[in-house]
């Protein structure tokens, strides 16, 4: 017995109630946040597929319901080690800028709760289309680590809600396969191709927006003649 992304009826909803979200009864992407965060609770692998396990500890199959009622509005307290079956924290948080200068990029709760829901509707269904390793070239910067690097003080990436993702020079897919994977497939916040030509971006920038909406926004990363970056809408 196991419930998964894109099973519908009774049980899902029983269990959207049960770990504290809106019982509408369709395993979407929310569903597979919100299971995630409540595994890590648990102390369950948060693969985001409601196993036996974790119906379980959900009181679906017997016992301990109880319990669940006081966590499942608590959210996280404290830092899951995986943010999805093949990612870590410890790579999304990681940063040879930080590192070298000694900046703090410790993540608090709620980045890694925006995290996971990023990991669950678009990093993880990236690696699983590709069935390879996902290169993460920066992935959570705190506020002192993008003033370092000179990045948007609104950045995303500071909420724990953004990626970049650079295939170059690594096995598996480029990076304009990730960028058109990505837009042609999964919900998104925004998605940049950034900079490169119009073959292929230097890398890849993807957010999801912890709660939603996603606004599908795609744009395409430029610099103009003096140097400065500028944006503009993606086009084919
Ligand atoms: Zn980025």
């Amino acid at each position: 017995m196991r419930l998964n992304k894109g099973d519908k009826g009774e049980l899902v909803s029983q269990l959207q109630k049960a770990i504290g979200l809106d019982p509408v009864g369709v395993y979407g992407p929310k569903t597979v946040a919100g299971v995630q965060v409540f595994q890590h609770l648990k102390g369950l692998p948060n693969t985001g597929i409601a196993d036996e396990a974790t119906l379980k500890a959900a009181g679906l199959l017997g016992g301990g319901a109880a319990e669940v009622k006081e966590e499942k509005k608590a959210g996280l307290t404290e830092l899951p080690e995986k943010l999805s079956a093949n990612f870590s924290m410890k790579e999304f948080v990681h940063s040879d800028t930080a590192k070298r200068r000694g900046i703090d990029n410790n993540p608090g709760l709620e980045h890694a709760e925006a995290a996971l829901e990023l990991f669950a509707n678009v990093v993880q269904p990236i690696r699983d289309h590709f069935g390879t390793s996902i290169f993460l070239s920066s992935g959570y910067r705190s506020a002192a680590l993008n003033k370092a690097i000179g990045g948007s003080q609104t950045s995303q990436h500071s909420k724990g809600e953004a990626v970049d993702i650079d295939m170059d020079g690594r096995k598996g897919p480029e990076n304009e396969d990730v960028f058109h994977y990505i837009r042609k497939n999964l919900p998104f916040d925004q998605l940049i191709w950034e900079f490169g030509d119009s073959k292929r971006p230097d890398w890849v920038h993807v957010s999801y927006k912890k709660g939603g909406p996603q606004r599908g926004q795609i744009l395409a990363a430029k610099r103009n003649s003096a140097g400065k970056t500028y944006y503009e809408t993606w086009k084919a």
